[in-house]
Formats: C-alpha cells, sequence, structure tokens
C-alpha cells in the first residue's frame, strides 16, 4: 500500500516515516500544502494522512479541493491537541479519521490499518482476510488454519496488497504503483519473484496469473 504523509514537522515526519516503512508501506512525503492539493490527486495513493498546519495551504483546504475533485481516497487528519473545533472542520470537510498531537505511532498504525480494511470492504473484520488466510499486520506473518507461515518483509508487502483486492486482476504496473513510493525504481522481475515465493509459501493456486494482463489473487479455483 502507497501512503502520502504530509507534515511540515521534520522531526516527526521523520519518526512517521520510518515507523511507516516498517509497517512495510510505500511512503511519499510532502510538508507544502500546495505541493499535497496537487500531488495528493494525481499520485495513486491508498490513504493519505494530513497534518491540517502547513505552510503554503492549509489542510482544511488541501482535503476540501481533493473531496470536490472527487478525489475518494481514506484521508486521515493530524490535529492540534484538544482542538475540538479542528477535528469537526476536519470531518466536515470529507476526513476519514483524526488523531490529535501528540499521539503513540501504535495508535496511527492501527487506524492505518482500519481505514485500509474498511475501504476494501472489510469493516466487520478484526485483521485482513481473504481466501482463508489472516494477516497478522503487526508480526508481519500470515495464518492458514491456526499455523503461522513467515513471511519476508516485501512478501508480507505483496499479500496484504493481494488480500485487499482479492479476485481482482493486478496488472505488475498497477502494483509496482501501490508497493513502491515514488522514488524507488520499479522492476517488475523482481515482482514476479515475490509472488513466486508466496506460491511456494500459499500454494500455487492462490494467485493465479492472466497472461498479457497480470495477477488474480483468492480467486475460487476452476
Ligand atoms: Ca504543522
Amino acid at each position: 500500500m502507497r501512503l502520502l504523509l504530509v507534515e511540515d514537522n521534520v522531526p516527526l515526519a521523520d519518526e512517521l516515516l520510518a515507523g511507516l516503512q516498517r509497517q512495510g508501506y510505500a511512503v511519499d512525503w510532502l510538508a507544502d500544502g500546495r505541493d499535497a492539493a496537487y500531488q495528493g490527486r494525481s499520485e495513486p495513493y491508498d490513504l493519505i494522512i494530513l497534518d491540517l498546519g502547513l505552510p503554503g495551504l492549509p489542510g482544511l483546504e488541501v482535503l476540501a479541493q481533493w473531496r470536490a475533485a472527487a478525489l475518494a481516497i481514506p484521508v486521515l487528519i493530524l490535529t492540534a491537541r484538544d482542538s475540538w473545533a479542528e477535528r469537526i472542520e476536519g470531518l466536515k470537510a470529507g476526513a476519514d479519521d483524526y488523531l490529535s498531537k501528540p499521539f503513540h505511532p501504535e495508535e496511527l498504525y492501527l487506524r492505518i490499518q482500519a481505514l485500509l480494511r474498511r475501504s476494501h470492504g472489510q469493516a466487520n473484520q478484526p485483521t485482513l482476510q481473504a481466501a482463508g488466510l489472516h494477516l497478522d499486520e503487526g508480526r508481519q506473518c500470515v495464518l492458514r488454519d491456526g499455523a503461522e507461515i513467515q513471511l519476508t518483509a516485501a512478501e508480507f508487502r505483496l499479500l496484504r496488497y493481494f488480500m485487499l483486492h482479492p479476485e481482482q486482476i493486478l496488472s505488475k504496473s498497477h502494483l509496482a504503483e501501490h508497493l513502491y513510493d515514488g522514488e524507488t525504481e520499479r522492476d517488475s522481475n523482481v515482482l514476479e519473484v515475490h509472488v513466486n515465493h508466496l506460491r511456494r509459501k500459499l500454494g500455487r493456486s492462490v494467485i493465479e496469473t492472466r497472461r498479457g494482463q497480470g495477477y488474480r489473487f483468492g480467486a475460487p479455483a476452476a
């Protein structure tokens, strides 16, 4: 999953960036509201974390512009401590959730996981589930029939994307856009290697290859 972090407090942004990357997210970081208003619309993000007090353009206006442009991506806003007015204005402008500063990073991670499940039709599940698999996003491993299967960081990132998009045909370029940040070079051969590793661990039929189209995860066996 690819996230946009918009935060002008550099030490906080550094900390969040490192933490989110450890959680297996590809993250682009911006500090300026005008840049965010543009890039949030032009890149295929899965979720956006938006500070409200920003140089360039206030976060509330950035959010209002995105929603006016029919951008439906989940947005979690970061608000000043105890500012109920900011929270209310943010929710009115179309925020999906909020956190008041200061917050514990663990709370941010859990809210992101919940927002992503909710935006992919899995609101009723406490963990990410698909095709008989349960993903433990905290420990970055997968469970099937109570047995734990270990994953590398790259396998975890790929499997999480597949499990949020079961039975959908996903091209390699689409996967690369959502698994790597804007700075990372995208190599579809590497993706193929990770798909094959996942098949070795989870069974061949769990990821189907559609020639010329891409991959399909969790499709019922033909
Ligand atoms: Ca700020």
